[in-house]
C-alpha cells in the first residue's frame, strides 16, 4: 500500500492549466511545458499515495482495459517509475492517449468516491497514469518490442484509431506481418483528425506510430480499402483482415432549413481545424473567425468544436443540448460504482461560450442568399417518454455557423463491408462472436464500428480483445495474447 494516511493527509489535486487568455492564442496542449506529465511532476508523488490499495480495487471495475491501478499507484508513490511503466504497458497499448482524453471511468468507480466530502474524492488515477508514461517516453523507457520470429501470417487492419493501432501492435508484436490501411492521408483515425491540438498533441500519435513501425508494423495511408483496394483484394493478400473502421456516418437534423450554407457536421469542421494547425492549407475552410458559432450536442465532439471555435476567434459560441443540466452532485439514481451524469466543465467550456439545457431545434433560418442566420428553439420538458416543447418558449438564436455534433449511428454500409459480405447487427454496427470474428470468415471487427460510438479506452480493449481472437483463430485456437474484454461488456450504468 502506498501511503496508509495519505488520502486523509493530501486533498485531490490535479496539474493547473495555462490561463485561458494565453491558451487560447496558440494550439498547444492546455497545460505548461511540455503538457501535462510535466506539469504534474511536483505534485504526483503524493497524489499517487492517496490510494489505498483496496481489498477490493473497484477502480478496476471501471476500467475496461483492467489497468493494475493500485500496483502502479503504490509503484509511484515509492518513486520506481520504471516497474510503474512495465504495469501500464502490460494492460494498456497507449496510456499517453488514455491518460489525456480518457473521462476516466475508474475514477467514479474509486472507493473514495463513495463519499467524496470525507475521502476528498477519487485518486487521480488518470493524472498517475499519464505522469508514468511521459516519463517512461522522456527518459527513453518506451522502446521497440519487435518479435523474436515471424510466424508468415499476413493481417490487414482497415482503419488506424485506437482500436486498429492497438491491434495492430498486439499482432505485430506475437510475429504477424501487419499492414494498417487508412484512407486518411495520415494514420491515427480520430487521435488524429477529431480531437484537437490542445486535448493531445499529434507529436504524440507520431512517437507511438515511430514506435510501431520500428517492431515491423506496415502503415499505408491514403488508401481507401473498399475502392482503392477491394475487399476481395485483401482477402486474397492477407490470411485475415480487422475491420477498425470506426462509426463515421454522423447522426444529422432533418429539419426546415437543414439545407442553408453554414450548417456543418462537426466531423467535417474538426480535422480541416487540426491540419490548419500543422501549417496545412485548406482551401475555403470552415472557420468560426467572426462568426456567431452554434453547436449542437453536447458532448465532447461538442466541447471540441467549441475550444477549436473560441482559438479561431468566434464572436459568439453557444453549445446546445436537449438534455436538462446535470447536477454538480452524483445523482442518487447514479450511484458509485457508475459512471455519473454530473456537470463537467472541460478545458474548452473553462475558456468561455454558454451552455443552453433542455433545448431543442425547431428551424434553422436563413437569410436572402440562402445562409443560415439564426437558429429557432424551443425549450423542452422530458414527458412521456420523450422530449415535448414547452410553449411559449420559442426564441431566436443568432447563427452564422451551426455545428452539429450529435453522435454516430454506426460504420458506412456500402463499399468495404457489402464487398467483404459482413452482416450487421440490429443497431447497424458489425455483428461479431464472442472472439471479435465477423460473419465472413476470417475477417475480425474491432473498435467502434463493432460496438458503436464509445470511447477510446474501449476501443483500445477492443483492439487487444480482437488481436487476441485473430491469432487464436491462426494458430488452432491456442493464443498467448490477453482479451480484456467481451464483445458484449458495456459500461456499469444504470
Ligand atoms: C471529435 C471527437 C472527439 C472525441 N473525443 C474523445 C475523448 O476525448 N475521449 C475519448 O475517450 N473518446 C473520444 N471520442 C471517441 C473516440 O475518439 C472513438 O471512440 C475512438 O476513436 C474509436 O476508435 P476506432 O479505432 O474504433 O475508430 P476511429 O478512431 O474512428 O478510426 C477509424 C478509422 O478508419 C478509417 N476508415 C474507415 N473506413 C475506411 C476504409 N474503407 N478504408 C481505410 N480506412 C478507413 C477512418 O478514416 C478512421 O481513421 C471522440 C470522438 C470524436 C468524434
Ligand atoms: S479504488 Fe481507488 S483507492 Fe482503491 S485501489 Fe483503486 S485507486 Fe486505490
Amino acid at each position: 500500500m502506498a501511503d496508509p494516511k495519505g488520502f486523509l493527509t493530501t486533498p485531490r489535486e490535479g496539474a493547473r492549466r495555462r490561463p485561458v487568455n494565453e491558451r487560447l492564442r496558440d494550439w498547444n496542449e492546455v497545460y505548461p511545458g511540455d503538457g501535462i506529465g510535466g506539469a504534474l511532476l511536483p505534485i504526483i508523488t503524493k497524489q499517487a499515495g492517496r490510494c489505498m490499495d483496496c481489498g477490493i480495487p473497484f477502480c478496476h471495475q471501471g476500467c475496461p482495459l483492467g489497468n493494475l491501478i493500485p500496483e502502479w499507484n503504490d509503484l509511484v508513490w515509492r518513486d520506481d517509475w520504471r516497474a510503474a511503466i512495465e504495469r501500464l504497458h502490460a494492460t494498456n497499448n497507449f496510456p499517453e492517449f488514455t491518460g489525456r482524453l480518457c473521462p476516466a471511468p475508474c475514477e467514479t468507480a474509486c472507493v473514495l468516491a463513495i463519499n467524496e466530502a470525507t475521502s476528498g474524492g477519487a485518486v487521480t488515477i488518470k493524472n498517475v497514469e499519464v505522469s508514468i508514461i511521459d516519463r517512461a517516453w522522456d527518459q527513453g523507457w518506451v522502446t521497440p518490442q519487435p518479435p523474436e520470429w515471424l510466424t508468415g501470417s499476413r493481417i490487414a487492419v482497415v482503419g488506424s484509431g485506437p482500436a486498429g493501432l492497438a491491434a495492430a501492435q498486439q499482432l505485430t508484436r506475437s510475429g504477424h506481418t501487419v499492414a494498417v490501411y487508412e484512407r486518411a492521408d495520415k494514420i491515427g483515425g480520430l487521435l488524429r483528425y477529431g480531437i484537437p491540438e490542445f486535448k493531445m498533441e499529434k507529436r504524440l500519435v507520431d512517437r507511438r506510430l515511430d514506435q510501431m513501425a520500428r517492431e515491423g508494423t506496415i502503415f499505408r495511408a491514403g488508401v481507401n480499402v473498399g475502392v482503392d483496394v477491394t475487399g476481395a483484394d485483401l482477402k486474397a493478400r492477407y490470411d485475415a483482415v480487422v475491420l477498425a473502421v470506426g462509426s463515421t456516418i454522423p447522426r444529422d437534423l432533418p429539419m426546415s432549413g437543414r439545407e442553408l450554407v453554414g450548417i456543418h457536421q462537426a466531423m467535417e469542421y474538426l480535422p480541416q481545424a487540426n491540419r490548419v494547425a500543422h501549417g496545412v492549407e485548406v482551401p475555403e475552410q470552415i472557420t468560426a473567425t467572426g462568426k456567431h458559432v452554434v453547436i449542437i450536442g453536447g458532448g465532447d465532439t461538442g466541447a471540441d468544436c467549441l475550444g477549436t471555435a473560441h482559438r479561431q476567434g468566434a464572436a459568439s459560441v453557444v453549445q446546445l443540448e436537449i438534455m436538462p443540466q446535470p447536477t454538480d452532485d452524483r445523482p442518487a439514481h447514479q450511484p458509485w460504482p457508475t459512471y455519473p451524469m454530473v456537470f463537467r466543465v472541460s478545458s474548452a467550456h473553462e475558456e468561455g461560450g454558454e451552455r443552453k439545457y433542455a433545448v431543442s431545434t425547431q428551424e434553422f433560418l436563413g437569410d436572402e442568399s440562402g445562409h443560415v442566420r439564426a437558429l429557432k428553439l424551443v425549450e423542452v420538458a422530458f414527458n412521456n417518454g420523450r422530449f415535448e416543447p414547452v410553449p411559449g418558449t420559442e426564441e431566436e438564436i443568432p447563427a452564422d455557423l451551426v455545428l452539429l455534433a450529435m453522435g454516430f449511428v454506426g460504420p458506412e454500409r456500402d463499399g468495404l463491408l457489402e464487398q467483404l459480405g459482413v452482416e450487421l447487427d440490429e443497431r447497424g454496427n458489425i455483428k461479431r462472436d464472442g472472439s471479435f470474428a465477423t460473419s465472413a470468415p476470417g475477417v475480425f471487427v474491432a473498435g467502434d464500428a463493432g460496438r458503436g460510438q464509445s470511447l477510446i479506452v474501449w476501443a483500445i480493449a477492443e483492439g487487444r480483445a480482437c488481436a487476441a481472437g485473430v491469432d487464436g483463430w491462426l494458430r488452432d485456437g491456442e493464443t498467448a495474447l490477453p482479451a480484456p474484454i467481451r464483445p458484449t461488456e458495456r459500461p456499469l450504468t444504470v
